[in-house]
């Protein structure tokens, strides 16, 4: 059976409707950003670089369980975790994250990894721009995802707080480094104890 041919009030209508469209739309508000100039405001909420935190004192947060990973469908993360040793501390328990990437070039920013993260180490910023030009770059290490220091705290590693366990820390009974951890760090690298000592008096 044939189409009913188009009648000539039709053929007239239709594109008089089209042009109505496009006429209403040249009065509406203009909805152009001036990007990159002016930065977009994101939602306070909203998902985007993570980022590996640390305790108050600079330990870090992530205990290398993987948990992250595993969470992941786009299997755009790659942990490997290590044992803490006395020498050389990381975070406060038995194990951190010594190898910490993950794969902006996968990343969907569900955020279904934060959901998964058991010691709240990993979070999302509001910062967006991660767009570049080869893969490699796309793929953050843990030295661009670990938060920077706020003040009382001392960059790994070095010791647990004196007479605290992991359970404070999450209790937050710890609120910045112990004195002293400075020095034990510049020790821990090489620096004699009487330099360390003298160093630490003049940023004081
Ligand atoms: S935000 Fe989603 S896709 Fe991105 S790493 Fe986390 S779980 Fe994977
Ligand atoms: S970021 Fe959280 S979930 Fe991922 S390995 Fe570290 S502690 Fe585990």
């Amino acid at each position: 059976m044939s189409e009913p041919s188009e009648s000539t009030g039709d053929k007239f209508q239709n594109p008089v409707a089209g042009f109505g469209v496009t006429f209403k739309a040249m009065f509406k508000k203009r909805l152009t950003e001036q990007y990159p100039e002016q930065q977009k405001v994101t939602a306070p909420r909203f998902h985007g670089r993570h980022q590996l935190n640390r305790h108050p004192d600079g330990l870090e947060k992530c205990v290398g369980c993987e948990l992250c990973a595993w969470a992941c469908p786009a299997d755009a993360i790659y942990v490997e975790g290590a044992d803490n040793t006395d020498e050389e501390r990381y975070s406060p328990g038995e194990r951190y994250g010594r190898v910490y990437q993950i794969n902006y070039a996968r990343c969907i920013l569900c955020g279904l990894c934060i959901e998964a993260c058991p010691t709240r180490a990993l979070t999302m910023t509001n910062e967006f721009e991660l767009a570049n030009t080869t893969r490699e770059s796309l793929i953050y290490t843990k030295d661009e995802l670990l938060a920077g220091l706020e003040e009382g705290m001392v960059d790994t590693p070095h010791a647990i707080f004196p007479g605290m366990d992991e359970q404070d820390y999450y209790r937050g009974l710890v609120t910045e480094a112990a004195p002293g951890t400075e020095r034990q760090v510049a020790v821990s690298k090489g620096e004699s104890k009487e330099q360390a000592a003298k160093d630490e008096e003049v940023d004081a």
